[in-house]
């Protein structure tokens, strides 16, 4: 796709999206080159589900040594997909936010890697809101054990900052919009007293309903860069 179709994509999906609502520019499996078209056209957080990648682009792109940071000033990358714990030290000095957190274990090597490079990782933790087991996530009671830990002190240099599910894959609107609603609700219950301020939900397919059911920040690929 080119570089002025990519920013007239961009366009559009900022001007759909409320305000309010953070758009993340999915560049996965997508060259440099769309990046930075994007990246001219307004856009500022790319996400990323491959360690790899993320860091090749991050190299690319934005790290010191690329003598080219200067030109994209403000750009965040994020981590978007599941994320092995193994990979977490390639990322944990520059990214902006993890957003599928599912386990314990992840938070163990999230701490350690911060703790390490002097820096407070931000998170989601990602909830199992879909119908298909394939989908990964936290259940409510998983979510209540990992709270209750961090109530007691647990993982000081992680900052838990919201919520994150993706949907069952379906034409079924309204059951996308009951698992994206029982997401907010969950949120809300344990989120305003912690001061979280983001839940992500909502890809190109489905993101006006996850809007519609409270989302602040949508997650969007193929609407702007083309299908994969
Ligand atoms: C690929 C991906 C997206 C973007 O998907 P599109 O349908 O292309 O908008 C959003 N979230 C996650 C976790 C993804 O892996």
């Amino acid at each position: 796709m080119s570089a002025s179709d990519i920013a007239a994509n961009w366009n559009e999906v900022r001007a759909a999206v409320p305000p309010k609502v953070e758009v993340i520019a999915v560049s996965k499996t997508k060259p440099l080159e769309a990046v930075e078209a994007a990246y001219a056209a307004g856009a500022r957080s790319f996400g990323e589900n491959r360690v790899q990648e993320l860091v090749g682009k991050h190299e690319a792109l934005t790290h010191a040594d690329s003598g080219r940071a200067h030109e994209f000033e403000g750009l965040k990358w994020h981590q978007i997909g599941t994320l092995q714990k193994n990979k977490v030290k390639y990322i944990a000095p520059f990214v902006d936010l993890i957003h599928a957190v599912d386990q314990a274990a992840l938070l163990d090597e999230i701490e350690k890697r911060a703790g390490a490079g002097g820096r407070r990782i931000s998170v989601l933790l990602q909830m199992h809101i879909a119908q298909e087991s394939s989908k990964f996530g936290l259940s409510t009671g998983e979510l209540e054990e990992i709270l209750e830990r961090i109530g007691g002190g647990a993982w000081p240099n992680v900052e838990v900052k919201g919520l994150m599910g993706m949907a069952t894959f379906t034409d079924d609107n309204a059951q996308v919009a009951r698992e994206f609603g029982g997401l907010r609700q969950v949120f809300e219950s344990h989120g305003a007293k912690r001061n979280w301020d983001t839940l992500s939900m909502g890809m190109s397919g489905d993101w006006r309903i996850a809007v519609d059911q409270g989302s602040t920040m949508v997650r969007i690929g193929s609407s702007i860069f083309g299908s994969r």
